[in-house]
């Protein structure tokens, strides 16, 4: 989908491909009974669902930054039939048509490190190498994270892939980040735990407007409520409770929530009941009759 930019104050903020796949309906809301969610989404005979997994840019007056990197080009032959990609990740040719090459990204944020997040750090080139994607960015992971990425345990092994890492220290490219941290004037890093131990949100503000990304404790906004949450979590609890404090704290200033994960919305506002109110892009008249 062509997603219009998003504008918070000087800064847009635009989605690229980084790859679409397909995911178990069940695994993506958890303990949330199907007859309940597959009222908002239908599932396909094999119970999938179509989901992105839209690299944020971030494009300021100084600097592009990214936010996750996507699933790259390395994912073998067996690996894309296994995860139902629908669509290759794309993110240089996509960088192209906003006149932007990947030696003009100064800033990789990464929210959490698991393959659908962290497989676009290193590609392979036109030969068959593996280079880092964003050769000149500083990319920064959380210490937590990080941790888990040099020693994961059983079930972080399956997602943590070294491949995904191994140049990012030998290049001198990796910034890792305790607890809060500003990137550039206006956008600023918070450890959040919950669906990793060191996952991160992004926070963007200009001009007094503010957009938060929270990566995959809000991956698309059916999960709204803050009991819909994703059988990915590692900390299910601590999802919950990050969610409701995120909800309340960031929804009293009218911030926008970036997706992610989400085919169809790309970001929205919280009414003060915690309900999507305002849509990006903004529906169509067609589609809200
Ligand atoms: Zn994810």
């Amino acid at each position: 989908m062509n997603c219009p930019p998003l504008h918070i104050g000087e800064f847009q903020i635009y989605w690229l491909n980084g790859g679409n796949f397909r995911l178990d309906g069940g695994t993506m809301f958890g303990a949330v009974p199907k007859v309940l969610w597959e009222k908002r989404c239908r599932p396909a005979p094999d119970n999938s669902l179509p989901f992105t997994n839209d690299v944020l840019l971030i494009k300021t007056p100084e600097h592009a930054v990214i936010v996750d990197t996507g699933l790259g080009n390395k994912l073998s032959a067996k690996q894309l039939a296994i995860f139902q990609v629908e669509s290759p990740w794309s993110i240089i040719d996509d960088l192209a048509e906003h006149g932007l090459s990947r030696r003009d990204i100064d800033h990789v944020l990464l929210s959490h490190c698991d393959f659908d997040h962290a497989g676009g750090i290193v590609m392979h080139n036109s030969h068959g190498e593996e280079e880092l994607s964003f050769p000149e960015a500083t990319h920064h992971i959380q210490k937590a994270e990080w941790e888990d990425v040099e020693n994961p345990c059983r079930r972080a092994r399956a997602t943590y892939w070294p491949e995904n890492f191994s140049l990012l220290r030998r290049e001198g490219k990796l910034a890792i980040v305790e607890g809060v941290s500003e990137v550039i004037p206006g956008i600023t890093l918070r450890h959040t735990g919950g669906h990793t131990r060191g996952h991160q949100l992004i926070e963007i503000r200009s001009q007094g407007t503010t957009a938060v990304h929270l990566g995959d404790l809000f991956p698309t906004h059916l999960h709204s409520n803050p009991l819909w949450i994703m059988a990915y979590d590692n900390f299910p609890l601590e999802v919950i409770d990050r969610k409701e404090e995120y909800f309340n704290h960031y929804r009293n200033s009218q911030s926008w929530f970036t997706f992610y994960h989400d085919p169809a919305v790309k970001a929205c506002t919280l009414d003060e009941k915690g309900r999507p109110d305002q849509l990006w892009p903004r529906p169509s008249e067609e589609q809200r009759q």
